[in-house]
């Protein structure tokens, strides 16, 4: 394989990180680039004595000027609770952001990789959900910073391909979690695992018969570095684990792993959250050859390992995971890593 100069945008966040992490062991160079609001340092703190990886500081909605063969743009913060808190700036990463990855694409003529999501489904309709569903978006509503940015990136992706001829692939990547996810990130599986190790209620939201399908992080990189690697798949593709689970079973199933003593606690639904979630992967099967191998239970036993690890290296600080609260101001999200 031909040694490449890659620019991983959002490098330093969760998933960005595993992806430097695996390129690199590819023997490519890579340039994660970064403005560190949801990621930090140090999820590559172990990467950066390697001289094939850089770090830079930056974000998406400015031009960058910088010579590479191939483009991974992941910036933007994923969890809902930071996707909300400046809104604004979640569609310019989305919408701005994608235009100078385009941008930088048609001028290097590299290829350009977007991370979609299953929310530009919404709450769907049609279950479980096939890339060819043209979703049930709000665009009104608080989620619709992320999901119609991401929708519109999408778009741009398209017409950056049709009319200029830019070489792109566009993964639909569904709920992922593992090792690394920031104890402050909010997300579900990160949530219920700190709180159930710190034996503090677990929250609920809804009833929990809402369905979520989860996927392990190897097996997402394998597939979004498949779908970048092949010669002709462009996608929209669907990356996700289609086993699915309600929530309340992931609930029980965090407590009974951490042998916890938490209970349940139940609490209000956030407005358009989706009821039911689920990917069709005959696509991914088909075209790339991929599908996961990690099963829910044996994900969660690693995550939770790590979560341990750094609950007890944080011990000397106490850490309350990320959960709306009506009464309060959002924290400022740079300074997420820490409350109480
Ligand atoms: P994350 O929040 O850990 O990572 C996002 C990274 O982007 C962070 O390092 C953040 O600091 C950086 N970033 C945000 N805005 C930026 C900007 N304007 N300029 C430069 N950097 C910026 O989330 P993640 O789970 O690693 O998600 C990575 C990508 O995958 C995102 O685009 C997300 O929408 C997409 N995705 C993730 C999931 C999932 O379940 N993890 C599901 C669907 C889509
Ligand atoms: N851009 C960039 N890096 C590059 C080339 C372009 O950041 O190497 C940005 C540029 O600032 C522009 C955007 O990408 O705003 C879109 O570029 P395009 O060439 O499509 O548009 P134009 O420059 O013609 O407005
Ligand atoms: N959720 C929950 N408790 C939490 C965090 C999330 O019950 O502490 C629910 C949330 O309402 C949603 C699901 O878990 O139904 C997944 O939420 P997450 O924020 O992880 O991602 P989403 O798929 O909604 O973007």
């Amino acid at each position: 394989m031909t040694r490449k100069r890659i620019l991983v945008t959002g490098g330093a966040g969760f998933l960005g990180s595993y992806l430097c992490e695996a390129l690199l062991g590819q023997g490519h160079d890579v340039l994660c680039v970064d403005n560190f609001f949801t990621g930090s340092r140090d999820n590559v703190l172990h990467l950066l004595d390697d001289h094939r990886f850089e770090l830079m500081r930056h974000d998406v909605t400015f031009p960058l000027y910088v010579e590479v063969d191939e483009i991974y743009n992941l910036a933007c913060p994923a969890s809902p609770i930071h996707y909300q808190f400046d809104p604004v700036q979640t569609v310019k990463t989305n919408v701005h952001g994608a235009i100078n990855v385009l941008g930088l694409a048609k001028r290097t003529r590299a290829r350009v990789f977007q991370a979609s999501t299953s929310e530009v489904y919404g709450d769907p309709a049609v279950h479980p959900q096939p890339e060819t569903y043209r979703g049930s978006v709000s665009p009104i509503g608080p989620r619709a910073c992320y999901d119609e940015g991401k929708r519109c990136a999408e778009t741009l992706f398209f017409d950056y391909h049709r009319q200029y001829g830019v070489d792109i692939r566009i993964a639909r990547i569904f709920n992922t979690y593992g090792p690394r996810m920031n104890l402050n990130d909010g997300r579900v599986v990160s949530n219920f695992i700190v709180q159930a190790l710190k034996g503090e209620p677990v929250t609920l939201y809804g009833d929990g018969s809402q369905t979520r399908s989860f996927c392990y992080v190897d097996d997402l990189i394998d597939g979004i570095v498949r779908l970048v690697q092949s010669p002709d798949v462009i996608g929209p593709i669907n990356i996700g684990n289609p086993a699915e689970f309600t929530v309340r079973q992931l609930a029980e199933m965090v407590i009974e792993m951490t042998n916890s003593t938490s209970r349940i606690e139940y609490r209000p639904l956030p407005q358009d959250d989706p009821l039911q979630r689920q990917p069709d992967i005959t696509r991914a099967r088909m075209q790339l050859g991929w599908q996961p191998r990690v099963a829910l239970r044996d994900g969660l036993a690693r995550t939770i390992e790590h979560f341990e690890g750094k609950l007890n290296s944080a011990s000397q600080r106490i850490y309350r995971p990320l959960i709306p609260q009506t009464s309060m101001p959002l924290p400022v999200a740079n300074s997420l890593a820490l409350q109480g």
